[in-house]
This record gives structure tokens, sequence and C-alpha cells, in this order.
């Protein structure tokens, strides 16, 4: 039976090493980093992504300072709200939720935040600087991911590692990160032939693809360590008999309430072969959280103030 690593613990130790900076600057008469949120629009989701950050901030002592601009903003209007927290000596990390609505151009509004408070790490500057090795805002899923694999003594050196997914949030940077740590990595994606050989080669399986389940256990080369990023919503019956054969109390889960969250990995099939994995949810989706928190505290200390 393989390791279950526990995302939501990891992320606890993560927000209390941040309480305890914020609470030591205080003591030495500094401020409190502040991170400011801007929330386009009432999309549902996002209004929950963004509920559980500012949490965070009011558990770690964090300001949260929050931009709730409507869903007609227009992209100058945008950049404007943008360079005005820019420009804000007292806001250290600044945050567009994503997604925004359509008529936005997303990736404008993200190059417009300042590289010292792209506390997301999607800026050029400091996605060249993780590109370089050198140290810098890195995006919070991959990097949390990579603490927590360190603080179990995951071994990376001389490893194979498989990145399932080639998004410039997750797949491309957490490449990079286990690159760095010595790792020889490959990156599949949609477009790769014969994925379950692919990954049957990884000591080390990051799946970041959004497909519930795709990855069988018997995929999973034994051993294993298994890091499950995607979040999936299943509400179908039939694709929920196929993916929890191993997991019944999901599939009865999935019938009493008509939906379920799951990752991209079959964890109850994983749990049986792998040496280690992540469960969806209490896995990584705590540690994104936590990585944000954490990349404002450095931020906030990175400008000095
Ligand atoms: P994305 O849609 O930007 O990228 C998905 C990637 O998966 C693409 O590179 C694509 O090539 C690859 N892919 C798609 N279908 C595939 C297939 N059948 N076989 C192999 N590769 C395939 O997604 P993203 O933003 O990187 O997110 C991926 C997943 O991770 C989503 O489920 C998302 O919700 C989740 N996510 C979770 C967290 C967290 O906090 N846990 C954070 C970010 C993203």
């Amino acid at each position: 039976m393989a390791q279950i690593l526990d995302g939501k613990a990891y992320a606890d130790k993560m927000l209390d090493e941040v309480k305890a900076a914020v609470e030591a600057r205080a003591a030495q008469g500094l401020r409190a980093p502040a991170l400011a949120v801007v929330l386009v629009g009432a999309d549902p989701a996002s209004q929950v992504y963004v509920k559980g950050k500012i949490a965070a901030c009011a558990r770690t002592g964090v300001t949260s300072i929050e931009r709730r601009p409507a869903s007609d903003i227009t992209q100058d209007e945008l950049n404007w709200l943008i360079d005005e927290l820019n420009e804000n000596p007292f806001v250290d990390g600044i945050l567009v939720q994503l997604p925004l609505p359509k008529h936005l151009d997303a990736k404008a509004a993200l190059h417009r935040i300042h590289p010292t408070k792209d506390v997301d790490g999607f800026h050029p500057l400091n996605q060249g600087r993780l590109f370089e090795g050198l140290p810098g805002l890195r995006p919070c899923t991959p990097s949390a991911c990579m603490r927590m694999l360190k603080a179990h003594g995951v071994e990376m050196k001389g490893k194979r590692a498989v990145v399932l997914g080639r998004s410039e949030i997750v797949g491309k940077p957490m490449a990079l990160m286990l690159l760095e740590e010595h790792a020889t990595v490959t990156i599949a994606h949609s477009r790769t032939l014969d994925l379950p050989s692919v990954c049957g080669e990884a000591d080390i399986l990051v799946a970041a693809i959004g497909k519930p389940g795709l990855v069988e256990g018997s995929w999973i080369k034994p051993g294993a360590v298994v890091v499950d990023v995607g979040i999936n919503r299943v509400t179908e019956l039939a694709l929920g008999e196929r993916i929890f054969a191993a997991e019944p109390e999901k599939l009865a889960k999935l019938k009493e309430k008509g939906a379920v969250l799951c990752g991209d990995v079959r964890y109850g099939e994983a749990l049986q072969v792998a040496g280690a994995v992540t469960p969806v949810p209490g896995g990584v989706g705590p540690l994104t959280i936590a990585g944000l928190l954490r990349n404002t505290l450095d931020a906030c200390e990175q400008r000095g103030n």
C-alpha cells in the first residue's frame, strides 16, 4: 500500500511558517505583507478560489486587498487597475484570478503585473529566471509540490521523472524544477504516443492534464511517487463506474450526490502499486494556496519592505 502524501498537512505547515514570519516582522516593527487579489466578474468557481486565498491571508496575518471590477471592464481599465496596484508601495503581491472574461487578454494582464509583485510567477521575467535556474517568484503549484516532495525525502537526482501536461502554469515549470533537482525529465502531452509506456518509466510521475482518472494503476511503475495535480468534477455515472472501480466510497458518493471530485490518476488503483501518492482532494490543491502565501511573504521581503 502506497504512502499517502498529505498535501493538506504539509500546506498547514507552510502556512504556519508564513504566520510565524509575519509575527516576527511585526515584532521588529515591520508591516504585514499584503496581497491584492483582482477578481473580474462573478464566475462561481473563481469566487470559491478567491475566498480560499483571502481566508489563507487572514489565517497567516497577511493583509488582503480585494478588487472586484464588473465583468464588462475594458482591457485599458484593467491595465490601469493593475498599474495602480503596481505603484502602491504597500502592495507586495498581485494576483489576477483566471479565467478572465473572453473579451480580455489574460496574458497582457499577467504581463502587466510588475515582476517583483508577480506572486503567481507567470511573468516572462520570472519564467526566464526559472529557465536560467535563478531565484525568483515561481509558479505556486509546482513550487509547493517540490517543497513537499523534498520534505518527504523523495530522491530526485538521477531519477526518471515524467510530467503529464505542458501548461505554463503547471507542466512546464514543474519539469524545469525537477530538472533543477537533477531528475531525467520527460514532458508528455495530448500528442504523446503510447502514454502508458511513457508513464511506466517514471520513478516520479506528475499528472497535470485535467482528465479524470486517465492514468490507470497498470500505467504506474511499482514504487513510483505519484503527484496528482488534476482537479476534476465527475458527474457521469458510466465514467465513475470505470474510474472508481477500486474506490467504492467515491462511486457511492457520486451516486448519492451526483458529483464527485477526483484527480487525473485512479487513486484507488495507484494506492496499490505506487510507493507514494497524493490524494484528490487534500493533495496538491491546498499546497497551491500555501505556495501563494509563501510567495507573497518572499515578495515582501525581497522588495525590502
Ligand atoms: P491545461 O488545460 O492548461 O493543460 C493541460 C495539459 O494536459 C496540456 O498540456 C495538454 O497537452 C495535456 N493533455 C490534455 N489531454 C491529454 C491527454 N489525453 N494525454 C496527455 N496529455 C494531455 O491545464 P493546467 O492549467 O495545467 O491544469 C491541469 C489540471 O490541473 C487541471 O485539472 C487543473 O484543474 C489542475 N490544476 C490544479 C491545481 C491545484 O491547485 N491542484 C492548480 C492548477 C491546475
